[in-house]
């Protein structure tokens, strides 16, 4: 492969700067603030996401993910470097201990493209380099000493951008660890370069399991075809794939577009796992939603999908308090045992508690005396 199917031409290729994107789609030369806050937080963009960009790209999900906004600098007091407090957390500057049983390994700081939305623009704003074999002995040493972890996260940056010997070994390096029960990725790169899923690392991944890939589309127009194979040979090879959708003004906040999203990655073995609200991180104020935005597009989708298609809406929270799901509100009222509900057709329905005085086996055997 030499041609724009091969993902390292894909990478090289890659649009950086704003006056560059805008020549390519041939639309007016951007602002100073854009320019400026391309300066704050890189720019890129795979040729490949930038083919994604429809007309008029002012309300293109693709170009608002992909093109720095001047509205980047505007930063209130409640949007920090590390909304989720991941640094208090931190294991050698590379494992993230927030749950008990959980944890997460920062591999890489770069990305194919950059989402302007990134909650972890204080890794991925420096070209910090990849996870040494050191780091990552201190990272399984940490491991070790706490076998409560049964569940590692390999994050980023997009650890899939690494090449295939170095992702081989520090999954390696992880199952070394007899404690850890699951691995999962965290990429991007089905959204983004889609051709990074080539066979071989395919291969290299479901050797090792059981592995879930956790990906980050957040409009149906990311769900090409190209994209779509690239998710299919990881479920062919019994990779879960699940998808993180970052809820985003402009984007994809209104439940038609989480609706028509959730739909097509459910029809194609994507199980959508997780909406989120926007962190609270520099440069994006101008994406946050209400939360009631959220509520309603979940309240939206309970009647219109299946459950299997329904991510859980969530906000997360600094250090140890973690994500907090959100639910819209179906109880009306509660009286003693009868709870009244409003169902989705909007119509009162309510269901009474259970009698008690029983015991698990009543009704089993004969009453004795
Ligand atoms: C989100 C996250 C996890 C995983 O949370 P799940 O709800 O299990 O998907 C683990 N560690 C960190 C640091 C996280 O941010
Ligand atoms: S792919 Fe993930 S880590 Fe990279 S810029 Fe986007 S949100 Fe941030």
């Amino acid at each position: 492969m030499t041609g724009m199917d091969d993902w390292r031409r894909q990478y090289a290729s890659r649009i950086t700067s704003p006056g560059d994107l805008a020549e390519y789609l041939g639309i007016p030369c951007p602002s100073s603030g854009c320019f400026a806050a391309s300066r704050m937080f890189p720019m890129a963009v795979t040729p490949y996401y930038a083919s994604l960009i429809r007309f008029p790209v002012e309300t293109d999900p693709v170009f608002l993910q992909c093109m720095p906004s001047g509205y980047e600098l505007h930063n209130p007091p409640w949007l920090t470097e590390d909304p989720l407090g991941e640094v208090p957390c931190s294991i050698a500057g590379r494992l993230v201990h927030r749950y008990r049983d959980r944890a997460l390994i920062i591999a890489t700081s770069e990305c194919a493209s950059y989402c302007r939305h990134c909650t972890r623009k204080r890794v991925s704003s420096r070209t910090a380099p990849h996870i040494t074999e050191r780091e990552l002995d201190e990272c399984a040493k940490y491991l070790k000493h706490h076998p409560e972890i049964d569940d590692v996260l390999v994050s980023g940056g997009d650890p899939l951008l690494l090449e295939d010997g170095v992702i081989c070994m520090i999954l390696e390096r992880i199952r070394s660890v007899a404690s850890v029960k699951a691995i999962r990725i965290a990429t991007r790169a089905p959204v983004t370069i889609p051709m990074r899923i080539t066979a071989e690392l395919v291969s290299a991944l479901s050797g090792v399991k059981p592995i879930y890939v956790n990906t980050h589309f957040n409009h149906v127009n990311e769900l090409t075809d190209c994209a779509i194979e690239a998710c299919s040979k990881l479920v062919d090879a019994g990779i879960p794939v699940a998808n993180q959708t970052v809820l985003l003004r402009g984007v994809n906040d209104t439940a038609g577009a989480i609706e028509a999203l959730c739909r097509k990655l459910f029809h194609n073995r994507i199980r959508p796992y997780y909406l989120f609200q926007c962190d609270l991180v520099r440069g994006v104020e101008h994406f946050r939603t209400p939360l009631d935005t959220g509520l309603d597009i979940m309240r939206n989708l309970r009647g219109r999908l299946s459950g299997m298609a329904i991510p859980n809406f969530a906000v997360d929270f600094p250090g140890k308090s973690g994500k907090i799901e959100l639910l819209p509100q179906y109880i009306v009222e509660r009286t003693g045992d009868r709870t009244v509900f409003t169902g989705n057709n909007g119509e009162t329905v309510s269901y009474p508690e259970p009698e008690t005085g029983w015991t698990s086996c009543s009704g089993m055997f004969e009453e004795q005396g």
